[in-house]
């Protein structure tokens, strides 16, 4: 009865058995998840090796995160950049469009 192992289930909270492929108590399929993280981590991997230049497949979770952060704020600083440029002459124009009118 000890030994064996005991989890919760991450979908119902239920306790299940650790080495449980599904839960028998709400039906969810547990490796489901890990299979993500997998795909996950493969990702994380992908996008450090694109923007560093080295796979970093050596490295514990935390240093992937890190690098994922490093990646995205990149990523998302660069799309903010982008957008602004593009649109700073579309807003120029309707703002002279809209001074043209009202004063004439
Ligand atoms: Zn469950």
């Amino acid at each position: 009865m000890a030994d064996e192992e005991l989890k919760q289930c991450p979908f119902c909270g239920e306790d299940i058995k650790a080495s449980a492929i599904k839960c028998k108590h709400c039906g969810e399929f547990l490796n489901h998840q890990s299979q993500n993280e997998k795909d996950e981590n493969e990702l994380y991997n992908e996008l450090c090796e694109a923007y560093y230049g080295t796979p970093q497949k050596t490295t514990v979770k935390n240093d992937n995160d890190g690098c994922l952060k490093t990646v995205w704020k990149t990523i998302v600083a660069i799309i903010t950049i982008i957008i602004v440029l593009a649109l700073l002459p579309v807003i120029g124009e309707i703002f002279m469009l809209l001074m043209l009118e009202s004063g004439g």
